[in-house]
């Protein structure tokens, strides 16, 4: 049977998943780093994403210390959009900076990009008057330029300090000392919550891409437009080192081709790390073949992340979870349940017809909405082994993990682990016995076959020039998990061989039927 995620039982069923997740007290929302459309209003999958050349501002900036007067940290950005959300700076702690007099003032860096930087910006005399080591610089705090302008600098002020990373300083571009807005980046939001700053996840940027009110001076506007006006105001306040523009790779609407921002928003979350030693243990009963497929799932694994299951989307299934205003929330995990609250019965429950169904909130009796999220389709995908069967709890005959399941070696990180990941997040259990992976069908290069490239051969036109069963013969001849390099001198090949067999089978048989020799009757 095939499975039809936009039926309404399918939707019921992954429902169910979500609710199982609530139980166990996984289900959370909390802020996360997407990437954003802002034309689209939505959030991108990385997939979703893809990368073009732009050019855009290239900034260095001052930020003065408050321990040492006269003295200022000095970073690059390429977004200086970010700098109304900017929280920290890192420095490498192992690196050495070095504290430089340029005219009146005091300049930090990185030693390794002193030379580089000074030549960019065209500043030919200074002088080195100290060498630091990075952790030494996490003594110092800032000020941001922008304070007076940005409402939300003021609110944040209290932690701009310098912040040691490892990971995410590097020493080949920039100035060694990296502007972080951990609600604009992936990494700076992960080095903020490394350090425990769970406030610095702070985002004055909405849906359409515009500054909020929070970002004060440029409320309204759209934040790649506001560039510039940053850019001009850091000029007047003297805090602008220099400016000129790079042309670099980023990241594109697929849709749309709309340049994508990163946007910290509040997300659905299912903490699956929580459950990553019973997906590790289930993920080792399994029988893998080729068994270098279970060591490949076990890194995924290792390295699990919670799994963001809210989109911003209107097609798709909706996530069955309705809020309160005072933040209550109830989760529902079939139709029958929705029917326990409320009379109202939507005509599928897809959108829009379900976002009309509220009801009242039974702890404190405000109207409860439906969150407006749609679910991630690795869920839709990742449910098939049990919803395709109908919703768990009206399917009486338990469940039974699949015998057998196949797919290729690209789905070990995608089909394979999302069904793993459902089927211990509802059953406890891996949701397949055996998973044989399968190789690729390359051309004669090795490269992939695509019909754009022209190196695609369909089974009909290999079956037409060299026929059925060499074609059998070939592939069976190959190893199944390794990638098959589609070769004609070999499908030419097993014919021959095959040709060989028939034409002694053909010679055999014309002499025997003249004796009426029959060996059915004669063994020999
Ligand atoms: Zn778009
Ligand atoms: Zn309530």
């Amino acid at each position: 049977n095939p499975y039809l995620t936009l039926r309404d039982e399918y939707i019921e069923a992954e429902w169910w998943l979500i609710k199982k997740a609530e139980e166990q007290g996984l289900l959370d929302s909390e802020y996360r780093v997407v990437y954003w459309c802002p034309r689209c209003s939505t959030t991108l999958a990385e997939y979703e994403v893809e990368y073009r050349d732009l050019e855009d501002p290239s900034i260095y900036v001052k930020f003065p210390i408050r321990e040492e007067e006269n003295s200022h940290l000095v970073i690059w950005t390429t977004t200086p959009w970010t700098l109304p959300a900017n929280v920290f700076v890192m420095a490498h702690p192992d690196e050495v900076y070095v504290k430089v007099k340029v005219g009146s003032e005091y300049w930090i860096l990185a030693e390794k990009r002193l030379e580089h930087v000074m030549r960019e910006i065209g500043v030919y005399e200074y002088t080195v008057v100290e060498r630091m080591k990075g952790e030494d610089l996490t003594r110092y705090t800032y000020e941001s330029p922008l304070v007076e302008v940005v409402p939300l600098q003021r609110k944040i002020a209290h932690l701009h300090r310098v912040v040691p990373s490892r990971e995410y300083v590097s020493m080949h571009e920039g100035t060694g000392l990296v502007h972080s807005a951990p609600g604009h980046g992936f990494e700076d939001y992960d080095a903020a919550l490394k350090h425990g700053m769970r406030d610095a996840i702070v985002c004055p940027v909405d849906e359409e891409g515009k500054f909020t009110s929070d970002a004060g001076l440029f409320e309204g506007l759209n934040v790649r437009e506001a560039n510039k006006l940053i850019i001009e105001y850091l000029r007047e306040k003297g805090a602008l080192v220099y400016s000129s523009s790079i042309v670099h790779r980023y990241p594109l609407c697929w849709r749309c081709k709309t340049p994508v921002i990163l946007r910290a928003t509040k997300q659905w979350v299912i903490k699956v790390s929580k459950l990553k030693d019973v997906i590790r243990e289930e993920a080792e009963k399994v029988n893998w073949i080729p068994s270098w497929a279970l060591t490949r799932l076990l890194n995924i694994i290792d390295n699990l992340q919670d799994w963001v299951i809210s989109r911003q989307r209107y097609w798709g299934t909706p996530l069955p979870i309705w809020t309160c205003p005072n933040g209550h929330r109830v989760v529902i995990g079939s139709l029958e349940e929705l029917r326990k609250y409320t009379a109202i019965e939507p005509r599928e429950l897809h959108r829009p017809w379900i976002d009309q169904v509220t009801f009242k909130c039974p702890v404190c009796g405000l109207e409860m909405n439906r969150v407006p999220d749609v679910a991630d389709v690795w869920m839709d995908s990742g449910v098939a082994f049990y919803a395709s069967l109908g919703h768990p709890d009206r399917n009486n005959q338990g469940f039974n993990p699949v015998d057998f399941i196949t797919e290729g070696h690209d789905q070990i990180r995608g089909w394979f682990f999302s069904l793993l990941r459902s089927g211990v997040l509802g059953f406890k259990t891996a949701p397949y016995k055996t998973v044989l992976v399968h190789g690729f069908m390359l051309d004669e290069q090795g490269r992939e076959m695509h019909k754009s490239l022209g190196n695609y051969v369909g089974t009909d036109e290999a079956i037409e020039k060299i026929g059925r069963d060499p074609l059998r013969l070939w592939l069976l001849s190959n190893t199944i998990w390794e990638d098959i390099k589609f070769s004609w001198r070999e499908l030419e090949e097993a014919k021959r061989d095959l040709s060989i067999l028939w034409n002694i089978a053909v010679f055999a048989k014309t002499y025997m039927d003249l004796d009426s020799y029959n060996p059915r009757l004669d063994p020999l």
